[in-house]
C-alpha cells in the first residue's frame, strides 16, 4: 500500500519512508516534515419509511450500479451537518433536517482511501424524490430485501437496523 506523497509537499524533497509507531509514513529528511495519514471523512444520511430505508444507486465508480445510503465527503469549509444534508437534496432531490446520530464507522474498502462516515437519520421536510447527477436511480427498499449494497459499513449499519426492527 502506498504512504501516499513521494516528495516533500513544502519544501519538494523526495521523502524517506520511516517506521514510527508501528505505522509506516513518509518523512522529509530536508526540512522534517511527516505525513500523517488519516481516513478522510465523510458523512451519510439515513432516511427511514417504516421497514424501508431510501438509497441510491451509483452512477459511477468504485461500486457503479451498486446502491448505497445516501453519503458523499465533506469540503474542507462545510459543517458535518450541513454536507449531509446537501449530499441527500444533490442525491435524492429531498430536503431533509437531521435527527440525531445514528453511528460512525470506519470503512476500509473505498478504493480512493479509507474513509471515516458519520451517519445520522433525517427527516423529509420538502423536495421530490428523483436521481440527482451522480446517482442512477434512487429508491425506497425494504431492509429485510435490500439490493446490492456497495460498501462494507453501508451493509453492516443497514444489517444491524434490519435485525433492530
Ligand atoms: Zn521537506
Amino acid at each position: 500500500m502506498s504512504e501516499g506523497f513521494v516528495y516533500c509537499p513544502l519544501c519538494s524533497h523526495a521523502l524517506e519512508r520511516i517506521p514510527d509507531e508501528g505505522q509506516a509514513r513518509m518523512k522529509c529528511p530536508a526540512c522534517g516534515f511527516i505525513h500523517y495519514r488519516n481516513p478522510a471523512p465523510a458523512v451519510g444520511v439515513i432516511m427511514l419509511d417504516g421497514a424501508r430505508v431510501l438509497l441510491v444507486k451509483r452512477r459511477f465508480d468504485p461500486y457503479k450500479g451498486k446502491w448505497a445510503i445516501p453519503s458523499g465527503f465533506i469540503e474542507y469549509n462545510e459543517d458535518v451537518r450541513e454536507t449531509a444534508v446537501r449530499e441527500v437534496r444533490e442525491e435524492t432531490g429531498l430536503e431533509i433536517e437531521i435527527v440525531a446520530l445514528h453511528a460512525v464507522e470506519s470503512c476500509f474498502d473505498d478504493p480512493r482511501g479509507n474513509t471515516l462516515l458519520v451517519l445520522y437519520t433525517g427527516r423529509i421536510t420538502g423536495g421530490a424524490l428523483r436521481a440527482g447527477d451522480d446517482a442512477a436511480d434512487v429508491g425506497y427498499f425494504p431492509l429485510d430485501a435490500l439490493p446490492e449494497i456497495a460498501f462494507e459499513a453501508h451493509r453492516r449499519v443497514l444489517g444491524d437496523l434490519a435485525r433492530s426492527l
